[in-house]
């Protein structure tokens, strides 16, 4: 099969002109086109007023080998490559040392369904409830103002990103296409098939629990086990007399043990009594950076008409996303992160008394607003003071958010205007923020470093000059956002054992390792190896 990339085509083309396009541009006739699959499409907005679909094409021909030879100079013609997951390994039949994995996101969900098709029977913990009752507590707090500790945005089946605007895409580098894996098992659990082609895709919060309980139900055909409400509370670690640690099991809140010398730790960004549990038992965690801000809601409309002019609206384009970037005086850089096309804001806290924020949206996309975190990147040189000095930095802000929301989950809002002239709001314009329970206006500068707050103040106009609008009095800030990836790395050699403690598998968004539904689920095929590799006592892939 061979493959060609970069192949333009005018947006709202006929789907036979996609054939036409392959034979014109290799100069051959139909006769040696024998199949043609899209791999991928996107599109180029660059120029609004001639938006184009790039194709990247599998095709099988008649003569593929003389092909090749015509065009071996065409960096945009070549060989297919081969995809194919293969599995690093089988569990021997009776094999009897079940690993444990603790948490149930995309990444504990990955390594969890790879570890089951290997045959080695994991047992899933996950302190929070299955995703239905979960959906139940989460909405709990946006429409009632009660917040389940246990049972949120964060903590439950599916992970912290089941309420989500569903994108599955991602910049890390993918040699062996692992990304390809987890799309395929998505697929396989219900997702559409277009995310395993379109550029960008996503799924929308609604696909994603009907999506997470089917594959439960593949891990638990294959002699998987999932355990919730099972919050992990201590590790069991054995110390040899060389000083050498390594894991024998985990403990429950409910006091229960369960011996594993292979245990996943795919706990996410926001288990912040698990990060003083690896502290206290000596496991290694640095600092590491993340970003912290507000989140910014516009018309998506404006965002449409920006982004793709007089094709705003068009149905193969959708809504319109944006990535932003400003490097700032202050040597700050101010990003947009997680953009929710026609979404909605979300109270994002699993803590009591505390409010942060986030963006969702479905499989639509339909809603009036589009919101996107911006954030400032820091570094533990703002927050000196140890390895969990930077979940105290996320806390007293999200304390903070919430006194000036009202103290009841509301959240403290701004509107652009007001925030750019450093005044308090004390109303909104006519952009309504989708946040609930609710907004107070008020000044987010007040309780937001000084650096950020300048740091945002010289982005807004900046994005003003790409996308016109941006920064318009009456678009709305809310705040704040400060869980955008860990404040923690737990520490893991190219193994994948956890620097000094053998049978630790640190992974996904909580050790560092992960920011995104894919590449935490990437993470969590690429620790299923590690732990099979290391169970079956086998070497490392080179
Ligand atoms: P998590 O998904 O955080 O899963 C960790 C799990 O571990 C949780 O279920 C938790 O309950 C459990 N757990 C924690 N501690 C314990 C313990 N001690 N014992 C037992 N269980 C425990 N990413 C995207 O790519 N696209 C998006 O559109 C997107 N939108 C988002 C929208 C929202 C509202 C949020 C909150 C996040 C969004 N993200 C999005 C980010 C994405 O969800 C995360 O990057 C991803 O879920 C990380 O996966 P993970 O498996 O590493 O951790």
């Amino acid at each position: 099969m061979l493959r060609l990339t970069e192949l333009k085509l005018p947006l709202d083309h006929a789907p036979e002109a996609l054939r036409e396009a392959v034979l014109a541009r290799l100069g051959i006739p139909g006769s040696d086109l024998l199949d043609l699959h899209v791999f991928r499409r996107g599109y180029d907005a660059r120029r609004k007023s001639a938006i184009h679909l790039i194709y990247t094409v599998d095709l099988t021909l008649r003569d593929e080998a003389a092909l090749l030879r015509r065009f071996a100079a065409d960096p945009h013609v070549n060989p297919s490559p081969d995809m194919r997951y293969r599995f690093v390994g089988h569990a021997p039949s009776g094999f009897a040392r079940r690993p444990v994995v603790i948490g149930a996101g995309p990444c504990g969900l990955l390594a969890g369904l790879l570890l089951a098709q290997m045959g080695f029977r994991p047992i899933i913990l996950e302190r929070g409830k299955v995703v239905r009752e979960r959906t139940k507590d989460t909405w709990g707090l946006w429409r009632r103002g009660v917040l389940h500790p246990e049972s949120n945005v964060q903590f439950g089946e599916g992970g912290a990103g089941t309420f989500s605007d569903g994108k599955l895409y991602s910049q890390i580098k993918d040699p062996q296409h692992h990304g390809r894996k987890v799309l395929e098992e998505f697929v396989r659990a219900g997702a559409p098939e277009e995310i395993l082609t379109v550029s960008k895709p996503h799924i929308g919060t609604f696909r994603l629990v009907t999506m997470v309980e089917s594959m439960r139900e593949t891990i638990e055909s294959l002699g998987g086990e999932y355990r919730f409400g099972s919050r992990v509370t201590d590790l069991l670690i054995d110390t040899a007399p060389d000083g050498t640690r390594a894991m024998r099991g985990v403990m429950l809140a409910d006091g229960g043990v369960i011996e594993a010398d292979h245990v996943v730790l795919a706990v996410g960004h926001s288990a912040r009594d698990t990060f003083d549990l690896l502290a206290r038992r000596g496991v290694y965690i640095e600092a590491k950076p993340f970003s912290i801000g507000f989140r910014i809601e516009h018309p998506q409309g404006m965002i449409d008409r920006c982004r793709f002019g007089d094709f705003a609206g068009n149905r193969t384009l959708g809504a319109a996303d944006y990535k932003l970037v400003h490097h700032c005086g202050n040597g700050r850089s101010v990003y947009s992160f997680c953009m929710c096309p026609g979404g909605t804001v979300v109270a994002a806290t699993s803590e009591p008394g505390r409010v942060v924020t986030n963006g969702m949206s479905q499989y639509s996309r339909a809603e009036r607003n589009a919101n996107a975190a911006i954030v400032v990147g820091i570094t533990p040189d703002d927050y000196p003071g140890g390895p969990l000095a930077g979940i105290d930095l996320q806390r007293r802000l999200e304390e903070a958010a919430f006194h000036a929301g009202g103290g009841d989950y509301r959240a403290p809002a701004q509107t652009v205007g007001d925030f750019l002239a450093g005044r308090p709001s004390t109303g909104l314009g006519e952009v309504i923020p989708s946040y609930k329970p609710g907004v107070t206006p008020t000044d987010l500068a007040a309780f937001m470093p000084d650096y950020v707050t300048a740091a945002i103040r010289e982005a807004l106009p900046a994005f003003d000059r790409q996308i016109r609008g941006y920064a318009r009095p009456d678009a709305v800030m809310t705040g704040v956002e400060t869980r955008t990836s860990s404040p923690v790395r737990v520490k893991r050699g190219a193994d994948g054992h956890s620097l000094n403690t053998r049978g630790l598998f640190p992974a996904g968004e909580g050790a560092g390792y992960a920011g995104g539904i894919l590449s935490a689920g990437v993470d969590g095929i690429k620790t299923a190896e590690a732990v099979a590799r290391s169970l079956l006592g086998v070497e490392a892939a080179p």
